[in-house]
């Protein structure tokens, strides 16, 4: 029997015929459910479920929420891990030194920013830019899932094994998943590395580029 129930009965037991519900307390209760599968009608609306989000400890420690941002219509879109210190303090993704290294793969590939979309698995910045917790993705997770819902693009390119693995729903390394194409829910998807890896290890770049002109080549029809 739920806590809810439980009390009710008491209530009940104690004679009380009739009661009021506090409307914050509900509207609370309401907010901290994630969006059911298929429920919300735009990205606008899902921007608006999402706003003030307390479903995980992380909306303790940010700054911002960040939804993402692009093209609604965008055939390909960008999932990265979490928001960093920039992406926190603007509320928009890759927008760091990350991001700037993502602007030019992306133009790179004959795309602007504004043609893709561009997205995180969590939408709040880890404090110290840990590693997200399992808690921290089960709460978020349901965010993306419907962000790629509404966008349908054609392509997904995962940035980093958390990305990867988050969309995939797999523990397997990115190592052995880069430039290999893989299936999540229908949609093809790409892993590569993550642009901050590549700050590090700039030698990756060119697996990168061959991963991206794979994709350049899918969506030109190739
Ligand atoms: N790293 C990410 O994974 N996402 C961002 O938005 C910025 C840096």
């Amino acid at each position: 029997m739920t806590d809810s129930r439980r009390g009710l009965e008491l209530f009940r037991d104690l004679g009380v015929t009739d009661v009021f519900l506090d409307r914050t307390a509900s509207a609370a209760t309401a907010t901290a459910a994630p969006p059911s599968p298929g429920s919300t009608p735009d990205l606008e609306s899902l921007r608006q479920f999402l706003a003030g989000c307390p479903r995980c400890k992380l909306s303790k420690s940010r700054t911002n929420i960040v939804f993402g941002q692009g093209n609604p219509k965008a055939k390909l879109m960008f999932v990265g891990e979490a928001p960093g210190r920039d992406e926190d303090e603007q509320g928009l993704a890759f927008v760091g030194r990350a991001g700037q290294l993502l602007t030019k793969i992306i133009e790179a590939m004959g795309f602007q920013r504004d043609d893709v979309f561009i997205a995180n698995v969590l939408k709040c910045r880890p404090p110290n830019n840990r590693n997200p917790e399992p808690d921290e993705v089960a709460s978020c997770m349901p965010f993306l899932e419907e962000q790629i819902r509404l966008l349908g693009p054609r392509v997904i390119v995962t940035l980093g094994t958390f990305a990867a693995q988050a969309v995939l729903g797999t523990d397997e390394p990115i190592g052995r998943l880069r430039g290999r194409w893989q299936t999540a829910k229908g949609t093809r998807v790409m892993p590569t590395f993550h642009p901050a890896f590549l700050l590090r290890s700039p030698e990756r770049k060119k697996d990168v580029w061959e991963d991206m002109k794979l994709v350049r080549d899918h969506l030109a029809g190739h």
